[in-house]
């Protein structure tokens, strides 16, 4: 039987494809495939209307975002309920959730068995995603920024900007990956969780003997002529800051110099 995803749910997929454009999709689901036959529920399976009234949103990185969009979401009128992490939440709170798979890598969305519910196209109230938006899809890549109490964060993934423990501080800079080709490796110190960002090769080697970890690319930078990317140290908490503004000189830093020369738009 043919089916389809009920409208309400291809919008809400939508706008989470717009604001994510690089999600993961790994544990996406509609139509019921063994895992979901599995589970206690049946709304990945059509009802007699063809519609499957269940999505599976993948959430991850483990980010704290996931359970501010699983709140938004629950919220609204259509939905039948949501399970994320261990709770369900099927009027308006959660409750201890005990089915056999956690939903700890995925927010499954049921709307409601109805018609209204399921045909209405309605755009989802989703503050987490409208309140510092990521840029559209237009073939640049962007930087954001986060901090925690003793490290700064950058990364081109938004979910992970939201990384709980870190505070979002918004876009650090854009660029276009077709003009800036050198990788910018990302280290992460083992015994305290900060990052460093490098793109030479000697400072890198020189880490990973003095306890740094490899993370791997974080973004790309220039070796033309281009901005350059300021960095900061705090030498009191081995904090690393990287900004592109020449104007960010945060007190009682050490000024080390450019880190690398990015081509960035502006
Ligand atoms: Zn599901």
């Amino acid at each position: 039987m043919a089916w389809k995803l009920a409208p309400a749910l291809t919008i809400l997929r939508a706008q989470a494809d717009r604001a994510l454009p690089k999600r993961s999709e790994k544990s996406d689901g509609t139509i019921g495939d063994a895992r979901h036959q599995a589970e206690p529920h049946s709304d990945h399976n059509p009802n007699s209307a063809g519609i499957v009234c269940a999505w599976d949103c993948t959430a991850t990185p483990k980010v704290a975002m996931w359970q501010k969009l699983a709140d938004e979401i629950a919220d609204d009128p259509r939905i039948g309920y949501v399970i994320f992490d261990r709770h369900i939440n099927g009027d308006g709170r959660w409750l201890e959730y005990r089915g056999s798979d956690p939903h700890t890598n995925h927010i499954h969305v049921s709307v409601k068995q109805s018609a209204a519910s399921w045909n209405s196209t309605k755009a989802w109230s989703l503050p987490v995603f409208t309140s510092d938006a990521p840029a559209p899809a237009d073939g640049l890549d962007t930087v954001y920024r986060a901090r925690s109490a003793h490290d700064h964060l950058l990364t081109t993934s938004w979910a992970e900007a939201h990384t709980s423990g870190y505070v979002y501080e918004g876009i650090a800079w854009r660029y276009d990956p077709r003009a800036n080709t050198v990788p910018v490796v990302r280290y992460r110190k083992r015994k305290t969780g900060q990052h460093m960002y490098t793109v030479s090769a000697v400072e890198g080697a020189l880490m990973q003997v003095s306890g740094w970890v490899k993370e791997g690319v974080a973004f790309y930078a220039t070796s033309a002529g281009a901005s350059p990317i300021y960095r900061w140290f705090n030498k009191a908490n081995g904090d690393h800051l990287l900004t592109a503004s020449a104007g960010e000189k945060p007190a009682g830093w050490k000024y080390e110099g450019a880190a690398f020369n990015v081509q960035v738009v502006r």
